[in-house]
């Protein structure tokens, strides 16, 4: 892929930056506007991007691509114009007694913090790159938006529909490989946001350390299923196995492990099984089953069942149309379902991101808690069940970016919750009025009386006995 080269981009980040200062104090209609244009952009290019998308990645069902990619931006859009008004409101807040007496204000304001650097992924391409542009919009700023290198053509679409809907100082995309990439990081924008793995983000963080630049780091990591002993099995099975199939796995929520009572075991895997079958009788000819996006990633992939096999895993494939994968090259994986799974396997050791799902027992829920605890703190994490007892249990002693409770990666989709993750899942969060807030500068206005405060309060030199007063109030 062609990539713009670092003076390009630093020329670009320059024009967005000085148009940005000379057009302030923007009113909200021209967010408005903007918001608007990113909405038509995706409502009149869908079926462009779904195919663009479906080409990139082999095969993706276009109905996906629509649900995942393209509706659920332009619904995102939409929520943003609806709260821009109160989002983007000043706060009142407290003066201390007896400053509201004697006229002092405070307010907070939410003001643009300017250019924002946007990195995205390709395993959801449109969403990750104009689901943050709707926020970052939405709150006053221009954006510059590096798309993966793995989706070249909905890059390059998304670059060529961009042009044509704003002018390249308000949004712009620019393409390239990790080179580019990592010159992008280090660019000195205002904030930015990089959705992807947990190993790039650590090189973006560090990158843009250099500049001061504050970040949101969407990543990703090993979230679990815990299965509680109440779980309506058949119900939990065919929800994990659509997490686990939906864009083939290759999701950041995607239900990394299961954990299941040791004696539940057997139901618990059949409940899964019986989920694919329902949702996909086949899945070679289905154009609903999406492909894995590169033959890299597929081999990674037949790799981490490889290694667990070799390390004593039993490996059940889920295949309902008993269906023939070796000659094929569509780069599509049945469910694979590793039971009797240990800590040495790469399979527990990285996060999948394909339709892996290994199974692990307990006994006790509190030995599944422990095992989350002494992991990395995942993006989600999944509990079953009826008993409010457990769910609370498991809720309160684990800690995750976000949770669903009775389903899978569902909490994403909920507009007005902040989405993010913790430590090593990420650090801040966007969506709600979170993401407003997060490319927002919150800037503290506070007005002075016409009254000598400092004075009055002691604090203004030559100090005496109304400093001392002062302190003893202070410290009492
Ligand atoms: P990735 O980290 O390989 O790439 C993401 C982006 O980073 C791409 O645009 C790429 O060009 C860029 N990049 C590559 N090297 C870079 C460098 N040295 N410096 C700066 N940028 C660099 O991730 P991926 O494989 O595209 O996506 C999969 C990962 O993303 C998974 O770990 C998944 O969990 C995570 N993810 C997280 C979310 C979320 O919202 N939390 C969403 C989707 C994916």
């Amino acid at each position: 892929m062609a990539g713009q080269d670092t003076s390009t981009m630093r020329d670009l980040l320059s024009r967005q930056r000085e148009a940005f200062t000379a057009a302030r104090p923007e009113g909200l209609d021209v967010r408005r506007d903007r918001i608007r244009r990113a909405i038509a952009l995706l409502r009149e290019n869908s079926e462009a991007l779904c195919n663009a998308m479906s080409a990139d990645f082999g095969n993706r069902s276009p109905h996906q691509s629509m649900i995942t990619d393209v509706a659920g931006t332009v619904s995102f859009g939409k929520y943003c114009l609806k709260h821009l008004d109160k989002w983007s409101r000043a706060e009142k807040r407290h003066v201390q007694f007896p400053l509201g007496l004697l006229g002092a204000k405070a307010e907070l304001r939410y003001e643009p913090k300017g250019v924002i650097g946007i990195l995205s992924p390709w395993n959801f391409p449109v969403n990750l790159s104009f689901g943050p542009l709707m926020q970052v919009l939405a709150a006053g700023n221009r954006a510059m938006i590096k798309p993966s290198e793995f989706t070249e053509k909905t890059s390059d679409l998304s670059a060529e529909l961009c042009a044509k809907y704003f002018d390249e100082s308000e949004v712009a995309f620019v393409t390239g490989g990790p080179e580019v990439a990592h010159e992008f990081s280090s660019l000195p924008f205002d904030h930015l946001v990089f959705t992807g793995s947990t190993a790039t983000g650590r090189k973006v963080m560090e990158a843009a350390a250099a500049n001061l630049c504050p970040v949101t780091l969407e990543l990703g990591g090993k979230s679990p299923v815990f299965l509680g002993r109440g779980a309506n099995l058949e119900q939990a099975g065919e929800r994990i196995a659509m997490g686990k199939m939906m864009n083939a796995g290759q999701i950041c929520l995607a239900p990394d492990y299961m954990y299941v009572p040791q004696d539940q075991e057997d139901a618990a895997i059949a409940a899964v099984e019986l989920g694919v079958h329902r949702m996909y009788p086949s899945l070679l000819e289905n154009d609903d089953y999406a492909s894995v996006v590169t033959d890299r990633h597929f081999d990674r992939l037949k790799g981490l069942v490889e290694d667990a096999r070799d390390k004593g895993a039993e490996v059940i494939e889920v295949n309902p149309g008993k269906e023939d994968f070796s000659g094929t090259n569509a780069r599509k994986m049945p469910l694979t379902i590793l039971r009797n799974v240990t800590d040495e396997m790469q399979a527990m050791q990285e996060e999948i991101f394909g339709p892996v799902l290994p199974v692990k027992t307990y006994r006790d829920v509190g030995e599944a808690i422990d095992y989350v605890n002494q992991r990395d703190r995942p993006l989600g994490l999944y509990y079953f069940g009826t008993n409010a007892g457990e769910r609370e249990q498991v809720l309160t002693r684990t800690i995750s970016g976000g949770v669903t409770v009775n389903d899978v990666i569902f909490h994403v989709s909920m507009d007005d919750l902040p989405f993010g993750g913790v430590g090593p899942s990420g650090i801040g969060s966007y969506h709600g009025v979170e993401g407003f807030r997060e490319f927002s500068h919150a800037r503290s206005v506070y007005t002075q009386p016409k009254i000598d405060v400092a004075k009055l309060g002691g604090f203004k030199p030559p100090y005496g006995a109304a400093t001392e007063k002062a302190v003893r109030g202070l410290m009492k």
